[in-house]
Formats: C-alpha cells, structure tokens, sequence
C-alpha cells in the first residue's frame, strides 16, 4: 500500500445514547481519491468531521500522516464540510487572505490570483460574497480548502449547487490535485460524478461501514448484470430463458441477465434461432450502491 495518509480505527459517534457512527474502521493512502457514499443520516459528515477534529468519537480514533488527530497536523489539511462560512462584505481575495493568515501563511498576490483562477473566480476576486450566486461560494469554499496546498483534501458534497460546467470544472480540479500527489476525500451523493474520479470507494450505510477498496474491485465484487437485446419480445427471450437462468424485462425487446449467465443466454437464444442484436455490460456505481444498501 502507498503511504498511509488516514486510518480511522473503531470510529463510533452516539448523539442521545444512539450510535450514528458505528465502529468504522479504513484506511486512505497517498494520492487516492476516495468517495464516500450514503444516504442522508448515513453518518458522511460525522465521520469527515471526526476525521478533523470538529467531532470527538465516542470510541475509536483517527490518525492523520501516521500520527493521532492534534491540532497541528490539520495545517496539512484543508477540508470543506457542509459549507463554507463566508463573510458577505469581504471579497474572494480577501477570504483567501484571511484564511492564509489563520493558517499562518503568507502567499503572494500571484498565488492567490492563481489559486482563484483555478476555482474560476479570477474575473470577481474583488467583488463582495454577497454579490456571488450559491455556486460562486461553493468555488469560494473550495478555494478555502487549498489554501497553503494542503496534502490532504476533504469535500462534504462540493458538487451541491454547481451547474453542470461548475461540476466538471470540480471533478478536473480533483484529479489535478491528485495528479499532484495529493489525497481527496470527497463525499457526494452524485453516483455518476463520483465514479467517473474516485478511484476507490466508502459506503456508510446507517452509520456502518459497509463496502470499501478501490472502486473496480468493490463493483466486481458486487456482480453485475448485462442487458440482452434480440428481435423477439422481452416476454418471448423470458420464456425461453427461464428453465435455465433468471430474465427480467427492461424494454420492448430487451431483457437484464446476469453477467455470469451471459455465455449460457447467447447460447440459447443461438439454438433456438432468436438473433441477438446487443450484448450491453451493466457496471455502475449506481447499480452496485442500491445492490449494496439494499442487501444490508
Ligand atoms: P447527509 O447526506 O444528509 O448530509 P450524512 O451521511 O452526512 O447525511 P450525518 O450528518 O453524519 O449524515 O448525520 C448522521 C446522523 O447523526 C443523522 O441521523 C443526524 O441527525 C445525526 N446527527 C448529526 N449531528 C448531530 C448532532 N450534533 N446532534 C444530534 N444528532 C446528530
């Protein structure tokens, strides 16, 4: 395993004597980009909170770069949970300044310019937040985040509130970042923006760690499912199916089969004289997130 930048260990979080977070143990190492996924109330952001100190766990514990959670070691990470708190009458470039100081930097004009530039704010660094729509301040808080190029990165849904140019501006920033060296942890409950940059997944389900490693593996261990298309009806490739696998109907003359099954379904059909015109995989996170919460 690369470096280990997180381990969570036993995490476990009551709020009234219920368990909202419940004996969650991981591990993130350099340079992944790791989304985290789970239902409103899963426990997503207690457990990103434990991870920066702003929750204490009831039990368990989070080291940080291989030491435990302190005060200190958070100038190496920049995490944005839930949403950033702006101060209406200052603008970009002087939030960036301040959080720079809180941080005990002090970045050049060029840097701050640069790190607006990235989020898209360069053309209103100087206009006040209140002017900005909620988009601009999701870019604003993310820009937060990196001041002092931290190494590790944690989003809290940052994909809420951006249009779809915002979205894919985000999603390249986070594989720049990484392309960078660093680690992003990034929970969102968008299933196709978090496949396409994840490269390994957390799935909280009611407060429980439920399914974890990199993302090709979690899937394929999750079976799939490939849709059969043919010049028969659904009905008819059901029934000539059905004595030797499970089909069901997803469209006129399209039926979904298990992957497992396909060769035997192509098979089949073949002998029967039904030609088959599509062979199509089904391997989506959002597939394997309902198989996965479903079974639980
Ligand atoms: P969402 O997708 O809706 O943001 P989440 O997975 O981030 O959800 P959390 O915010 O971690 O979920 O909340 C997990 C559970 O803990 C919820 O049932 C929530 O009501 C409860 N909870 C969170 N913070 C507190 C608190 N300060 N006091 C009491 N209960 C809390």
């Amino acid at each position: 395993m690369q470096d280990v930048v997180v381990e969570v260990c036993g995490l476990t979080k009551f709020y009234r004597n219920q368990a909202v977070v419940s004996d969650v143990t991981f591990r993130i190492g350099r340079g992944e980009i790791v989304g985290l996924l789970g239902a409103n109330g899963a426990g997503k952001s207690t457990t990103l909170r434990a991870m920066v100190g702003l929750v204490k766990p009831s039990r368990g514990q989070v080291r940080l770069f291989g030491k435990l959670l302190e005060p200190s070691l958070l100038r190496f990470v920049g995490a944005l949970i839930e949403r950033a708190d702006l101060y209406p009458y200052l603008t970009a470039a002087e939030h960036i300044g301040l959080v720079s100081q809180l941080k005990g930097l002090k970045p050049t004009k060029a840097a701050m310019e640069q790190l607006l530039e990235r989020v898209g704010l360069a053309s209103v660094a100087h206009q006040h937040v209140r002017t900005y729509s909620y988009g601009m301040k999701q870019r604003l808080g993310l820009a937060l985040t990196l001041v002092g190029e931290p190494e590790l990165i944690i989003l809290d849904e940052p994909l809420n509130g951006l249009d779809p140019e915002g979205i894919a501006d985000t999603r390249r920033l986070i594989t720049e970042l990484q392309q960078e060296g660093r680690t992003v942890i990034v929970s969102s409950h968008l299933l196709a923006e978090v496949e396409q940059v994840a490269t390994h997944l957390l799935v909280l389900h009611k407060g429980k760690l439920i399914a974890e490693g990199k993302i090709e593996q979690v899937l394929a261990s999750y079976g799939t499912t490939t849709i059969i298309e043919a010049e028969h009806s659904a009905a008819e490739l059901c029934a000539l199916l059905e004595p030797v696998c499970s089909a069901v109907q997803v469209r006129s003359n399209a039926i979904r089969v298990a992957s497992a099954d396909v060769p035997l379904v192509v098979m089949r059909l073949a002998n029967a004289g039904v030609r088959v015109t599509a062979v199509i995989p089904e391997r989506s996170l959002e597939q394997f997130y309902f198989a996965a919460t479903c079974q639980q």
